[in-house]
Formats: structure tokens, sequence, C-alpha cells
């Protein structure tokens, strides 16, 4: 009798990199499971707007993954969201998966997509105003806040770029940094300080976020002398780095000292049948359409796996 619980693929992790992938597989006819510890759509649902995929003018990101896991459903792909993995097994020939709720699934391949998150102040009010004038993705929001005043949290090099470019929409652009000096290299400092538009508050940082309906200032906290001002601003853009979803897998598949998976150009990682697409890999630019890309060729190389072990 056919084991109900064996799947041809299992994916972890319904972001766009998780969805995409379930809609080719399940397309090509092969038994799908995807399992994802929240909404499906991943960091797609934190955005109210995504004006940059191609072929949709604008949609709602809660939206954009609520189509694709449709789409994945109406080709028979098995899509189960708030479950969470509580153990796994990937270096045999078949690869099981235990979830919270007490089952146990088996497949013949896995595909990894647990994406990432950026990473957060921990302050009051940050959670609040997330996603209602605090942003983490100067491509997907700066739009919003054209002739508006905004703060750009960090003093790296994707905090100064990201600054520079936000000056397309912003009046004016007050960059908050926690050092005297900054991380990024020379010609992102040199290009962001030659930037009328850009101020620069030092040695401080956000003690707290404030407003009503939505985002109205920022408490800054200078850290030499303690002292804390507030400050009015539309919108808050943060950037001090980028956390992958990767605890889970350390000593599992090869991770970089950034705990970003490291994959082939085929997705594959250094378990044979575990691939992995997304935002959890080590690359540099970090898009829904890099997403969709990166599950495209993780379910065709996975795909391709099947049909070698048919053959075997
Ligand atoms: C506020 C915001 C706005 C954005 N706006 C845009 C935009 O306008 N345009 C654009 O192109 N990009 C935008 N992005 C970036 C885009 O959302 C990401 O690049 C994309 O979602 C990455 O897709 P992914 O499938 O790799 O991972 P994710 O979207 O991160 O999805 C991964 C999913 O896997 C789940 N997961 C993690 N670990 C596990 C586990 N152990 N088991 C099961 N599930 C797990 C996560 O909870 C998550 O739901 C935005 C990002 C943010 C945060």
């Amino acid at each position: 009798m056919e084991n109900s619980n064996h799947y041809d693929v299992i994916i972890l992790g319904g972001g766009p990199a998780g969805l995409t992938a379930a809609i080719y597989l399940s397309r090509a006819r092969l038994k799908t499971l995807l399992l994802t510890d929240g909404t499906p759509g991943g960091q797609m649902t934190l955005t109210h707007e995504i004006a940059n995929y191609p072929g949709i003018e604008k949609i709602n990101g809660y939206m954009l993954g609520s189509v694709m896991k449709k789409q994945a459903t109406s080709f028979g792909a098995v899509v189960k969201g708030n479950t969470e993995i509580i153990s796994f097994a990937f270096e045999g020939a078949t690869k099981s998966v235990a979830t919270g709720d007490g089952q146990t699934y088996t497949s013949d391949a896995v595909i990894l997509a647990p994406g990432g998150r950026s990473r957060t102040l921990g302050v009051p009010g940050e959670d609040t105003f997330k996603g209602r004038g605090i942003s983490y993705c100067a491509t997907c929001d700066g739009d919003f806040f054209t002739g508006k005043e905004i703060v750009v949290v960090g003093g790296g090099n994707s905090a100064l770029e990201e600054a520079v470019s936000l000056t397309k929409y912003a009046t004016k652009v007050t960059v908050v940094h926690q050092f005297d000096h900054f991380q990024a290299f020379q010609y992102a400092v040199d290009e962001a300080k030659a930037n009328p538009k850009i101020s620069f508050v030092m040695s401080s940082t956000i003690a707290s976020f404030y407003g009503d309906e939505k985002l109205e200032g920022v408490t800054i906290k200078n850290l030499d002398t303690g002292e804390e001002t507030d400050f009015s601003t539309d919108g808050v853009f943060i950037f001090i780095g980028y956390v992958p979803n990767t605890e889970w897998l350390k000593g599992v598949v090869n991770i970089n000292e950034r705990g970003e998976i490291i994959a082939g150009a085929d997705m594959s990682t250094n378990l044979a049948g575990v691939y992995a697409a997304g935002d959890a890999n080590a690359k540099r630019y970090r898009q829904v359409t890099t997403a969709v890309g990166d599950g495209t060729i993780a379910a065709m190389a996975a795909a391709d796996y099947l049909h070698s072990l048919k053959r075997k």
C-alpha cells in the first residue's frame, strides 16, 4: 500500500522561493508537500504593496503569497502553514521530517527555503510601526516616502548606499549611527557625505518609536552622554544587518560564517537530494524575483535528481 505520508519532494519554507518550487514540482506531477512555520507568503506578507514583481503592476504582499499558494495547490501540492518542524533527517536516500502536530513525512528530495529576516533594533514601538512608517527595504518602500523626511539607521554599506538611493524620494534623510565612524567602504561614505539632502547623527541610536496610527517620530539617544531627544520623522529605514533563518540547519548542510546556505548554481547543497533556494542562500541580492528564480531552479534540479534515481 502506498504510504500517504511519503512525497517525492518536501519543501521547507513557504515564501516565494518555496511556493514557486511547489508550483513547478506539482505541475510536473510530482507529489509535493510544503511545510512552513507561518503564513504562506513569507516576508512578502510584511509589505502592503509590491510594485516590482513583473507582470503585476501593484499587489498587496499577502495577496501575492496567497495567489502563489492557490496556484501550487491547484496543481496538487499540499501546503501546510503554521507548522513547526521539530526534527528531521536529510542524509540518507529517504529524507524525513517530523512536525509539531505529531506527523512524520518522508520524501526522496528536500528543498530548503527558510528565507530570513532583517535584523531589528528591538526597541519599544518597533513592532507596532513595522510597515506603518518603519521599513527594512528601500527598494520596496522608498517610493512611499516621496516628498517626506526620513531617518536611516545604520552605518555600513547598505545603510549609506540606501540613504543615498532614498534621496531620490525623500526631501531630507538623517542617518543615525551608533559609532563615531562608519563601517562602510570609503566610496559609500564619501557619496553619502557629498549628498546635500543627507545629514548625520553619530554616536547615537534609536531608543524608541512613537506615534498614533502611524509613526510620528523617534527618540534618539546619544550614546556618549545618554541624552535623549525626540525627533519628528515620516519614516525610518533600518539597515543594521540581515539574519538568515538557518540556525536549525547548522551542521546539517554547508553554511558560511554569515549563516547563509552555500548552494551551487543548480541550488544543490552538499547533501544528495537536498536543495536550497531563496533569501537563506549565500547571495548578494534578495528580492521576490530572485527567490522565485531560485525556487524554479531548485524544483527543476530536484525533478532531475528524482528522474536519475528512477534510472538507477
Ligand atoms: C517589509 C518587506 C518588504 C519587502 N518588499 C519587497 C518588494 O516590494 N519587492 C521585492 O521583490 N522584495 C521585497 N521584499 C523582500 C522579499 O520579501 C524577500 O526577498 C522574499 O520574500 C524572500 O523569499 P524566500 O522564499 O526566500 O523567503 P521568505 O519570504 O523569508 O519565506 C521563508 C518562509 O519560511 C519560513 N520558515 C523559516 N524557517 C522555517 C522552518 N524551520 N520550518 C518551516 N518554515 C520556516 C519563514 O517563516 C517564512 O515564512 C520585502 C521584504 C520585507 C521584509
